[in-house]
């Protein structure tokens, strides 16, 4: 009898998994390869909001929650994930610049954003207006850290890749059970495939389609991460991956020809320099109606839960949730309500 069986091993079922593992919990996990979000993901962490210039949603407790999880995966796992590189906002106006300056000030952003403009110092860019410098950002290579992690797991005999099926289970009160695994609760996390479950889909996730390029470009010599009409993140070896898109209507994993070339049509209003295309994928985002997570407890069936909605901000939302997942279940505190799935109760529950 496990303590838990985690359904879905993406950013959300790993970082669950690891605080099953730090309390001392034991866990199985079945995932399959269905939703790819977190395989495809720019790994980007970035506290602000570089639209508006406004801080995220609980952006500064995330981040220090996020630095230590990494770090220790780094560790345990034998492998690199984190790379801490500053990202780099093109400014588009003057009226852009003023606005930084006035965000800069505020308490909160002031710890991020530079007070000064950096100067273009690259050829192979187009930015009259400078930068503003985003501080204590950086990227996850998340494709790494979940090849690792089933890696990991396999080796203990904690992984069946497999697509969970639901006609092999059961539960009943403090008790679970699917095929020959036995466990005292189920945590699903799988991504956009919440959408099959038969006990959360009443949930309101949206799913929103990303699409990335990965480039080849030995003249463009940048380190930073650009930020423009998208982004260009620098991997090593001339490697810049540009993202990403955002479509509602198709919910495929199939990167498409349009949106490859929306990327490339706004990739060359700022990089000025030659480049081929080396890769392209696609993957669904777990958007959610009020673009907050869900977490919580099944209303009806208790030993039921759910770490589902990261949205676009997996890689800083993982390492929180988890916590208030774990801390609700064991501890019996309660979940922040604007994460709670108890929000969505009244209005969309239909025993
Ligand atoms: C193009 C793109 C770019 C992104 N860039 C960033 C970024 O720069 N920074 C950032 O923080 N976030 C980014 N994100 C968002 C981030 O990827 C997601 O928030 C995060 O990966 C979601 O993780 P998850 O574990 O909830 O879902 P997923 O990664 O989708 O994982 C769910 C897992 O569950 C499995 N599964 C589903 N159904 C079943 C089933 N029935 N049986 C068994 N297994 C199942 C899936 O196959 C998968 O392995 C990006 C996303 C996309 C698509």
């Amino acid at each position: 009898m496990h303590d838990y069986l985690v359904v879905g091993l993406g950013l959300a079922g790993i970082s669950f998994c690891e605080v099953l593992e730090k309390e001392g919990k034991t866990f199985t996990v079945v995932s399959d390869s269905s939703q790819q979000a977190s395989q495809v993901a720019g790994g980007l962490y970035n506290p602000v909001i570089l639209k508006r210039f406004t801080l995220a949603w609980k952006a500064k407790v995330q981040m220090e929650l996020a630095q230590p999880f990494y770090a220790d995966l780094e560790q345990k796992l034998g492998q690199k994930l984190d790379y801490k590189v500053p990202v780099l906002r093109r400014f588009a106006s003057i009226e852009e610049q003023n606005a930084w300056f006035e965000a800069s000030d505020k308490p909160g952003l002031d710890h991020f954003l530079s007070t000064t403009t950096v100067q273009n110092k690259n050829s192979s860019i187009d930015a009259p207006f400078g930068f503003g410098e985003v501080k204590h950002t950086g990227r996850i290579d998340t494709a790494t850290l979940v090849e690792s992690y089933q890696g990991y797991l396999n080796k203990k005999g904690l992984l069946t890749e497999e697509s969970f099926d639901f006609s092999c289970f059961e539960h009943q009160e403090g008790h679970i059970s699917y095929k020959s695994i036995q466990a005292k609760r189920i945590v699903f996390s799988c991504g956009y495939g919440l959408k099959n479950n038969p006990f959360f889909n009443y949930l309101p996730l949206n799913g929103t389609k990303g699409e990335l390029l990965t480039i080849k470009s030995p003249d463009y010599n940048e380190e930073n991460v650009i930020k423009s009409s998208v982004f260009s993140i620098p991997l090593g070896d001339d490697l810049y991956r540009i993202g990403a898109t955002y479509k509602w209507k198709d919910k495929t994993n199939e990167p498409t020809e349009a949106s490859k070339k929306e990327l490339l049509d706004k990739l060359k209003t700022f990089l000025k320099c030659d480049f081929e295309v080396v890769d392209h994928v696609a993957g669904i985002r777990p958007t959610v109606v009020d673009r907050r997570p869900l977490v919580g407890q099944h209303p009806k069936h208790k030993n039921l839960y759910v770490l589902n909605g990261f949205g676009s901000r997996g890689v800083l939302i993982a390492p929180y949730t988890s916590a208030q997942l774990f801390n609700f279940i064991e501890r019996k505190d309660s979940i922040d309500p604007e994460i709670d799935i108890k929000r969505f109760t009244k209005k969309y529950y239909n025993p």
